[in-house]
């Protein structure tokens, strides 16, 4: 096994030689925020294996064979050739022009890496075999829960895994003998500051927090609760993903969606570190959020935005979940990057922290609906500020060792049924 596979086996990140693209293999990184549990591949990767099945994620079948890419594009190309884009489709195509090169070659190193690949097939086979015994479609609904008029009144009962030497250690929330300790659920901070996994019960569901994390499952009208009382306490890495606007998420009833507008009430500046934050935004293709981030969004929060990443969004055949060039269905996301607080942007190399390599190509294959590939401590060594980093996610569905998420739902992915026992 070569070198980088085997890091790769390990940290779930494989560098794809001479080229400013990773491909990531999102349960191999999540599993290093647990101790006792790993996450379960097939729950992971139901949805995409399901649409493996069905035909359906691909609207096209794109070929492994980079020379059928170009028929592709052609065939593509004929379809276009009847409609005349308006000024912000245009802008919308110009974007993707920009950046289809890139994406292209970061494919074709993809698809020229045999061992990740045979990888991939392997790893399809182990989500399928474990699929065949799950109940796959029983799920929460903890958005449900927090809007009823009970939930200030909800309780969750938090399980450490704990011994004797550890019961006078200062401001540790460690409960022996599996009595538990009865926390509000929601519009509070509630911490898991143990070194181990820890289990929180809550309407007779179990659900699983890893080490050192903390939450706070509330709306946004609760988030001020997380702005630190002085900012040298503040975030050093705040990565957001915005509930936007967006039909598919609509029709699909996933979870509630957010008018632009909101946003700009974010207290992302109050959040950030003195010394300074990377911010990172996950944003739809769609060209009118692209521009309410640049132009109105990232000034609002005070943001400078350095650059961007690509999530270019594969099947575990390695072919892109559908037609690169089709306009109302890219196959991958942008992850917009900026900082916050920072002084002297422009001193480059005299810089404490490395700012990051410009438009990096992440690949990997989705998980659920809407679900991100954790990128999170791949951003760390890029943000400013005193060490240990203070990192948050806002509109989180999971949590991660060493890090606070926060939103309705952050405990969505760590019901225990996503986990099996080491
Ligand atoms: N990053 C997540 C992941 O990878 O799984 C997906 C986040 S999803 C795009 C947006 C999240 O924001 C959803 O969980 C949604 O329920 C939540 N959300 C929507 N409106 C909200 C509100 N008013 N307050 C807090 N969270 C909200």
């Amino acid at each position: 096994m070569d070198e980088e596979l085997s890091s790769f086996m390990e940290s779930g990140v494989y560098r794809l030689s001479g080229l400013n693209a990773v491909f990531i293999e999102p349960v191999r990184v999540l599993n290093a925020s647990y101790t006792r549990f790993r996450v379960s591949t097939s729950m992971h990767y139901r949805r995409s294996c399901k649409s493996d099945q069905a035909g359906s994620v691909a609207r096209v079948r794109v070929s492994p064979d980079p020379k059928e890419w170009k028929n592709n594009k052609k065939k593509k190309k004929r379809k276009r050739g009847s409609h005349i884009l308006n000024e912000r489709e245009k802008s919308a195509e110009n974007r993707h022009l920009e950046v289809r090169s890139l994406l292209m070659r970061a494919h074709e190193a993809f698809i020229g890496s045999s061992e990740v690949l045979s990888f991939l097939r392997e790893l399809k086979g182990e989500v399928e075999k474990g699929l065949g015994a799950m109940d796959v479609d029983d799920e929460n609904s903890l958005i449900k829960v927090g809007n009823v008029w009970q939930a200030p009144l909800y309780e969750m009962i938090l399980r450490f895994r704990g011994d004797e030497t550890d019961k006078e250690g200062e401001g540790r929330r460690l409960v022996l003998n599996g009595e538990g300790a009865h926390v509000t659920a929601f519009n509070n901070l509630i911490c898991n500051e143990t070194s181990d996994d820890a289990e929180a019960e809550f309407l007779d569901r179990w659900y699983l927090l890893p080490k050192n994390c903390c939450f706070q499952m509330s709306d946004l009208a609760q988030i001020y609760k997380l702005i630190p009382d002085h900012s040298d306490l503040g975030f050093n890495l705040i990565v957001i993903d915005p509930p936007w606007e967006n039909g598919s998420a609509r029709q699909k009833a996933m979870y509630l969606q957010l008018p632009n507008r909101y946003f700009l009430s974010l207290p992302v500046k109050q959040l950030a570190h003195t010394e300074g934050a990377l911010v990172a935004v996950w944003v739809t293709n769609k060209e009118k959020v692209l521009a309410f981030v640049e132009k109105e969004l990232f000034p609002a929060w005070g943001i400078t935005h350095v650059t961007n990443f690509y999530w270019l969004k594969v099947k575990f055949d390695g072919s892109l979940i559908g037609e690169l060039d089709l306009f109302h269905h890219r196959p991958y996301e942008r992850l917009l990057l900026g900082y916050i607080n920072v002084k002297g942007m422009d001193s480059g190399p005299h810089l404490a922290f490395k700012p990051p390599q410009a438009n990096q190509v992440i690949l990997s294959v989705p998980g659920d609906y809407s679900r991100k590939p954790p990128v999170g401590n791949f951003l760390i060594d890029h943000a400013p500020g005193p060490k240990p980093m203070k990192c948050i996610e806002l509109f989180a569905r999971e949590l991660v060792a060493g890090w606070t998420s926060w939103g309705n739902e952050p405990l969505h992915f760590q019901e225990l049924r996503y986990f099996m026992h080491k």
